[in-house]
């Protein structure tokens, strides 16, 4: 699916080639700059319960100043949860299973410095779903680029210098910017390293009773370390929901187990029966996300990799939408930048 654009080329419609392709179309297109911030209506799934006592750390992270919370030496999650005073109990009963939902990271190896942001995120915004579904958000990213400007279903097979071949095609450029996912990219680009990546399992199951009346994010404080955390969405957002019926959505951290053991586990969690729900579909993302152990620094790893081309992704920031999105505007800035180097250069 690459996105075109004028003399750059953006591989890959997810958040960060988007994001990429809105700064490089803005800035090179003003007479058609869009104006609005991303539409998307986002319907609050509301604030974790206040029994997650989480809450009193995210408010410290939330407070201090990103630059000393990235100078700080960095550590695993798990060593950074100890080292901040918090029980033992509070970690395996709160923590993990929260954590472990976000960074699809059991052990908790994830860097402190992702870590610390992410819930810098978390504490500082608002958590939601957008009431159309995740497809609204690139959607809403997409929206001011000219439709005629983005090539979907365009596999991008090879990338060379000043080109990218698909199975039908070599598109030529002058720059190139890669926003697959970071295997894709390590196979298109191989002088950069594919990361290791995290597998992420999710259940959705359809209810004629909802087993819960707010839009809390249930997590499984007893230790059994299968189910990372469990919701009603359509509490939230109830469009997501069969007509009638709840949507419930439950997250492994892992490769997928027989959907009866996580339905057993999801009786015992909510205290009531599921025999009468419905299997919708697993979604297993054996790639959901890249691994973040330290070290990750200031977790702003290089998008400009020479002969003018360039890497986006939130394997290149933290992973999460906002690594994703960061990247994207800043890879696009680095195009800008060597592009208008080279003009003035009289290239
Ligand atoms: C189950 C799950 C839940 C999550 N929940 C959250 C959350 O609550 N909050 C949060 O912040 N983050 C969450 N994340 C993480 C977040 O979704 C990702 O970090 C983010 O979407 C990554 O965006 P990206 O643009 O880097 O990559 P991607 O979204 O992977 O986009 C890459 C794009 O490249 C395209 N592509 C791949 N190969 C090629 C090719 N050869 N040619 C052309 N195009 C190609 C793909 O089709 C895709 O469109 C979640 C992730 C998962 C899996």
């Amino acid at each position: 699916m690459p996105i075109v654009d004028t003399d750059v080329l953006v591989i890959g419609a997810g958040l960060a080639g988007l994001a990429a392709a809105r700064r490089l179309h803005r800035l090179t297109n003003p007479l058609r700059d869009p104006t609005g911030a991303p539409s998307a209506a986002l319907a609050g799934i509301g604030r974790l319960s206040d029994r997650l006592r989480f809450a009193a750390l995210a408010t410290r992270l939330a407070t201090i100043d990103p630059d000393r919370l990235l100078a700080a030496p960095e550590v695993s999650t798990q060593t950074a949860l100890r080292r901040a005073g918090l029980s033992h109990r509070i970690i395996e009963e709160l923590l993990r299973p929260f954590l472990s939902g976000v960074f699809a990271d059991r052990e908790l190896t994830t860097s402190s410095h992702v870590f610390a942001m992410v819930v810098r995120s978390f504490a500082r915004g608002r958590i939601g779903v957008p009431a159309r579904g995740m497809a609204a958000l690139p959607r809403a990213l997409a929206a001011p680029l000219p439709a005629d400007r983005i090539r979907l279903d365009t596999p991008v097979e090879r990338v060379a210098p000043g080109a990218v071949h698909t199975a039908a095609a070599r598109i030529g450029c002058r720059a190139v910017l890669i926003a697959t996912d970071p295997t894709t990219a390590a196979r298109l680009l191989p002088d950069l390293p594919a990361p290791r990546m995290r597998a992420l399992t999710t259940y959705y199951h359809a209810a004629p009773e909802a087993p819960l009346r707010e839009p809390v994010l249930l997590l499984d404080g007893d230790r059994r370390e299968l189910v990372a955390n469990t919701v009603v969405v359509s509490n939230a957002a109830p469009t997501y929901a069969p007509p009638g019926r709840h949507l419930i959505a439950t997250s492994v951290a892992g490769p997928a187990v027989p959907e009866p053991v996580v339905r057993a586990e999801l009786a015992r969690l909510y205290g009531r029966p599921t025999a009468d729900w419905t299997h919708l579909t697993t979604v297993e993302l054996p790639q959901a996300l890249p691994a973040a152990d330290p070290p990750q620094g200031h977790l702003r790893k290089p998008v400009a990799l020479g002969d003018r081309r360039y890497v986006a992704g939130d394997h290149r920031d933290s992973p999460s939408i906002q690594g994703a999105l960061a990247s994207g505007w800043r890879a696009a800035g680095a195009v800008l930048r060597d592009l208008r180097a080279h003009h003035a250069d009289g290239e």
